[in-house]
């Protein structure tokens, strides 16, 4: 395994940055998760826009354009002769003192991993995942801004933690006015009636496969609206799904124990899930 650090491999053992990184320090900085397959990486151009839109609101400076970024996530998935990836671009606010003051830091870092990745869910996105309502609340939007998708995921590892110890597969996280924003690490969608509906992009990160769903329910004329969710609209769904570049569309069977439709994935999310796959086989950056 290769890794990538500010524009040399290193092969893993030796892959290190300093402990003064403030990316380790104070969580600053941002990341992104991108996914290749058979090669080609899916949305190359719509990560790394999310990944300098993060660093722009947080006044951190790549010493990468958007163009070099993309170079460099391609070389990595190259040099580890890599097909179906997960990769793993990290930007960090670099080394300096201690101390907030990202003044300190005289240059920002950049890190890729890039590892092997197949279907996140195995056998679940035949059996459907158990999800779980947590107490873990979403940072509302007049706060850190949800789109950041920075290097605090203090948040999502809590709610994380809680679905571990409920035995649930994923968790279902609420803002704090109690509408649902979204998992640990993907967005939240419920049909009903043949309409689906999924939360406003203030609620959760502006996912990426979300974006993708958005377009698919467009082509196959699925009626989609945003709108705010809460836990009577989870439990009455016909079918509610997950999604993720790492999840891709996962369908979610029972919710805080009650059973969501037939208790199988649903008719609309088996088309969208083969609708997304094909998708993913069909296009990408080379
Ligand atoms: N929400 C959170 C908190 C995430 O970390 C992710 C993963 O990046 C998503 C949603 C889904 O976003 P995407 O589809 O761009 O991977």
């Amino acid at each position: 395994e290769y890794i990538y650090i500010d524009g040399r491999f290193y092969d893993k053992e030796n892959a290190r940055i300093s402990v003064f990184d403030h990316g380790l320090l104070y969580g600053d900085g941002v990341f992104e998760g991108i996914r290749a397959y058979n090669g080609r990486v899916f949305k190359l151009d719509e990560h790394v826009d999310r990944l300098y839109d993060g660093a722009k609101a947080i006044m951190l400076t790549p010493t990468l354009s958007k163009d070099e970024m993309k170079q460099a996530i391609l070389e990595t998935l190259r040099k580890n002769e890599l097909k179906d990836a997960y990769i793993r671009p990290i930007i960090t606010r670099g080394m300096g003192d201690l101390g907030l003051d990202p003044r300190k830091c005289a240059k920002s870092s950049v890190i890729i991993i890039a590892v092997t990745w197949g279907a996140m869910y195995g056998d679940l996105y035949e059996k459907g995942l158990t999800a779980v309502s947590v107490s873990v609340r979403r940072n509302a939007s007049e706060a850190l801004p949800t789109n950041i998708k920075s290097l605090n995921y203090l948040n999502n590892i809590l709610a994380k933690i809680e679905a571990n110890e409920k035995g649930g597969d994923e968790a279902i996280i609420f803002d704090v006015r109690g509408n649902v924003a979204e998992g640990s690490g993907d967005n939240i969608f419920v049909i009903k009636g043949g309409k689906i509906y999924t939360p406003f992009i203030q609620q959760n990160l502006n996912g990426i496969t979300r974006a993708s769903v958005l377009e698919l329910c467009d082509k196959y004329r699925i009626p989609l609206v945003e709108q705010n969710l809460g836990y009577f609209d989870l439990y009455t769904a016909d079918e509610v799904f997950v999604t993720g570049t790492a999840a891709e569309i996962g369908p979610i069977t029972k919710i805080d124990g009650r059973i969501i439709g037939d208790g199988k994935p649903g008719p609309i999310t088996r088309k969208l899930m083969k609708a997304y796959t094909e998708l993913t086989k069909t296009t990408g950056t080379p």
